[in-house]
């Protein structure tokens, strides 16, 4: 592992490993300014809130901060998806979503990630699916600097039609090389199990694109171990509330999880950060 990751990974995670947060308070402008890799973003929930109230309507802008407050004070996992309808009434137009992403991309470098993958399903706004796809990568591109470094994960939902999912697959397959590295799997992960698309998704795998999923956010999922046995070895998005054999799969095949505490906690998956398992994986 890169040294500089271990170290900040080690500096951040000194107060769970100890347990006692108040010894090793985290120096945030020193981490601030660190180099860092941003591996699990959904652009719907990562556009700078600036930029969100300063296309929003006032009444938008009104419930955009009131839903805010309320996840401030933790919601459950299945009352958050919500929420994100209100970013798409916003963000309405293939020139919004250019703009927003371009201005995600400078505010990520204002925080020194030198390298962000960013995620989102596919829209149609009023001229196809492409057309959104290439606002995004347009606004990446406006964006780019010799030290960051932004790529595409096109989003599928586990009830995701098939005719979305070849959409999708047909897409990132063709942007390949111009930025789309992979298919995210996210969504309600307790909506429904994904044999309906698992054939656009093996078509997607061969054709050379990592598949990234979201597990173990719900303590509700059925058949975790079969899904990542057939899905990923690349990177589990979470992966909190898992089986036994899911957990020992995990070790076991040694497959990265995307952690993200500050979240895990406000969406009730867990009650302290110290309960996260990447804690114990870390340790172990
Ligand atoms: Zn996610």
């Amino acid at each position: 592992m890169n040294k500089w990751i271990f170290s900040t990974l080690s500096l951040m995670l000194a107060p769970f490993l100890t347990g006692s947060e108040s010894d090793h308070p985290a120096p945030f402008e020193y981490l601030r300014q660190l180099q860092k890799a941003e591996l699990h973003l959904h652009l719907g929930g990562a556009y700078p809130l600036e930029y969100l109230l300063s296309i929003a309507t006032p009444q938008q802008g009104e419930k955009l901060k009131t839903a805010l407050d309320l996840i401030a004070k933790r919601v459950a996992y299945r009352d958050v998806f919500p929420f994100f309808q209100l970013v798409s009434q916003i963000i309405d137009s293939e020139e919004k979503v250019q703009k927003g992403t371009k201005a995600l991309c400078l505010a990520l470098q204002e925080d020194c990630v030198g390298y962000v993958e960013i995620r989102t399903s596919l829209k149609n706004l009023g001229n196809g699916y492409e057309a959104y796809l290439n606002a995004v990568l347009n606004g990446i591109k406006e964006a780019t600097s010799p030290d960051f470094q932004a790529n595409l994960l096109l989003s599928l939902q586990r009830n995701s039609n098939p005719e979305i999912a070849k959409i999708t697959v047909d897409l990132a397959l063709k942007h390949l090389s111009s930025g789309v590295i992979g298919i995210d799997i996210s969504g309600d992960s307790c909506v429904s199990q994904i044999e309906h698309i698992m054939p656009e998704l093996l078509r997607a795998k061969e054709g050379g694109l990592a598949i990234l999923l979201h597990i173990g956010e719900s303590p509700d999922e059925i058949d975790q171990v079969s899904l990542i046995e057939n899905m990923t070895q690349n990177r589990i998005g979470h992966g909190v509330q898992m089986t036994d054999d899911a957990r020992k799969w995990i070790q076991l095949h040694r497959v990265p999880l995307e952690v993200c505490l500050t979240s895990s906690v406000l969406v009730e998956m867990i009650d302290q950060p110290n309960e996260h398992p990447g804690i114990q994986y870390f340790r172990q």
